[in-house]
């Protein structure tokens, strides 16, 4: 029996992370849930699940479930109160599904932990991959991979590390958003409900925006960098409309693996819960004749700027990444309040970054001064944005 810590599971991730555990309850009991605005998720997950604990943002929200969920579950709040549930001896398996830099000190509380850590909170990796993979290291955490890519990635690899020296290359797909085809004089004025209505996926409105910037597979790459150990040059970004094909390792003798699947975060979920075992995911078998078609293209820079800064950024190493990262977040907050264009993340982001002075931060610490100082420097950015664009 596998006691189960889920960090946000009011989201989407969170979400399909309990119905994959709802078909196991043999295998799978649910220690701990948090929620940080939509707490009318959190009492009816708690009323379903009985978790030992749940993790709210602060007293007040405490004090609103308290009566509401069972008289067993102890409320905790707050950072250290997500610290505290990823590293409890409760719980082996930590879901990581926070949205964000917010994610960042209770992945790592997991990471140190030596917890079964499976990370969709792809910033915390983007914003720190060097102390992360470090802490995962000293911890002797096993980090699985979440994100749809990265676990189709991880299943295509060999297992053996010694095996990995006929690796040449992994190749990210992505879907390309809503606004593939769109022509490029109306990105301009698209609106938030837009830019989330994605095409093959049902998620947060943050990655959503991202997805539909593709800015999603520039953070990506970076995830890819740590996970694998592989640099920005051995990672290609295709496109791939039906989001069947969910990415692929390219061998030495040319050889190309790819793990295939409906797109439903159920199936990396039950993956990753069950490593190195299989269990049903609740997901619909693919039935590829009905599918038909699966199309590839290279990407458009002209359309996707922000795939040229994630590169760049991940070039350049250092807090570069968590500059990016920290500076889109902003961007993104504001087009999602209507206060910055949709065109106006990559531009702001790319401000962000020509103002950069990298440095390479050697404490959690200095990652959240870079965190900070580049959401300085994006406000700032986005204010002049709506004056002179
Ligand atoms: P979401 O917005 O649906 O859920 C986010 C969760 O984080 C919620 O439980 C929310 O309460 C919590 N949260 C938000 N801000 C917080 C804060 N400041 N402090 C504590 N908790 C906070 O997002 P999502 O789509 O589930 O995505 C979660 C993560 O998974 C993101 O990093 C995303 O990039 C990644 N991811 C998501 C998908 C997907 O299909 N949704 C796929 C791959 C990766
Ligand atoms: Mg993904």
């Amino acid at each position: 029996m596998r006691g189960v810590a889920i960090l946000g599971s009011t989201g989407s991730i969170g979400a399909s992370a309990l119905a994959v555990i709802a078909r196991h309850p043999e295998r799978f009991r649910v220690f701990a849930l948090s929620g940080h605005s939509r707490l009318d998720v959190l009492i009816e997950q708690s009323r379903q699940f009985r978790p030992a604990a749940v993790v709210v943002p602060d007293a007040a929200a405490a004090q609103q479930i308290a009566a509401r969920i069972p008289a067993a579950t102890r409320v905790l709040v707050g950072t250290s109160g997500l610290e505290e549930i990823a590293a409890d001896d409760r719980a082996d398996t930590v879901v990581a599904a926070i949205v964000g830099a917010a994610g960042l000190l209770p992945s790592l509380a997991a990471a140190r932990a030596g917890k079964r850590l499976l990370l969709a909170n792809k910033e915390a990796l983007v914003m720190a991959g060097r102390l992360f993979m470090a802490a995962v290291a000293a911890g002797g955490a096993t980090l699985l991979p979440l994100d749809s890519e990265h676990n189709a990635i991880f299943q295509c690899l060999p297992e053996r590390a010694r095996e990995r020296a006929g690796v040449c290359r992994l190749v990210l797909s992505g879907s390309g958003g809503p606004f593939r085809t769109l022509a490029p004089e109306r990105f301009a004025t698209v609106t938030p409900e837009q830019a989330c209505a994605h095409p093959t996926w049902r998620m947060g409105r943050k990655i959503s925006v991202d997805s539909a910037t593709m800015m999603n597979k520039g953070l990506e790459l970076i995830e890819a960098c740590w996970l694998f150990g592989v640099g920005e040059e051995r990672i290609d970004i295709v496109i791939h409309p039906q989001s069947i094909v969910h990415s692929l390792v390219e061998y030495a003798d040319g050889s190309v693996l790819a793990q295939l699947g409906n797109p439903d975060m159920r199936t990396p979920i039950a993956h990753a819960l069950a490593w190195p075992e299989r269990i049903d995911s609740g997901v619909a078998r693919l039935n590829l004749a009905e599918i038909a078609r699966l199309e590839f293209a290279a990407p458009d820079p002209q359309r996707f700027p922000a795939l040229r800064l994630a590169r760049a950024a991940a070039a350049a190493g250092g807090d570069v990444p968590a500059a990016l990262n920290a500076a889109n977040e902003e961007a993104v907050a504001a087009f999602l309040a209507g206060a910055l264009p949709f065109t106006g993340i990559a531009a702001v982001v790319e401000r962000v970054l020509e103002r950069w002075s990298a440095a390479e931060p050697h404490s959690v610490e200095a990652v959240q001064a870079s965190d900070a100082r580049a959401r300085r420097l994006a406000v700032a950015a986005i204010r002049r944005y709506a004056v002179e664009d």
